[in-house]
């Protein structure tokens, strides 16, 4: 059998008006940021539920229940800390993961080695460990409209 497994995740958060734009575990100016129950983290939920695919561990609405005032608030990449854990306690360690954002404000260039080095450090793994870009919808559909930003991870983690 292969220690191999390979984990997908996609997440999806409306932009509203009077909350700070986190991606990343980075905080991004913006006149709008995403509305949850958390920190409403796109990129790090989207990352977290790709891990936790790969673990065959459920999901994050599983682990983060947003019904919990616990969660509330709660910064995402504390979660992804300890999705970490859970892959250390369960035998796994992190190869490659790739993520990519999916809006068409604020640019995200300025942005992107600090969020990337924030999950690195996060996973406790390198930087180059972690891929990032982001892309337009060249203005179709509820992204395009600027209605909110869209997120998809791909992650590769080998059994210790
Ligand atoms: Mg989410």
């Amino acid at each position: 059998m292969s220690g191999l497994r390979i984990g997908l995740g996609y997440d999806v958060h409306a932009f509203v008006d009077g909350r700070a734009l986190v991606l990343g575990g980075v905080r991004v100016p913006h006149p709008r940021g995403l509305l949850g129950h958390s920190d409403a983290d796109v990129l790090v939920h989207a990352l977290m539920d790709a891990l936790l695919g790969a673990m065959r561990q459920g999901d994050i609405g599983s682990h983060f229940p947003d019904t919990e005032p616990e969660y509330a608030g709660a910064s995402s990449i504390s979660l992804l800390e300890q999705v970490r854990e859970l892959m250390e306690s369960e035998g796994w360690r992190l190869v490659d993961a790739d993520l990519v954002l999916v809006l068409e404000a604020p640019r995200i260039a300025p942005y992107r080695d600090a969020m990337r080095l924030t999950i690195a450090e996060a996973l406790r793994v390198g930087i180059e460990q972690v891929g990032l870009k982001a892309t337009t919808t060249e203005g179709l559909g509820s992204t395009g409209r600027g209605e909110g930003v869209a997120a998809q991870a791909v992650v590769l983690l080998e059994r210790v």
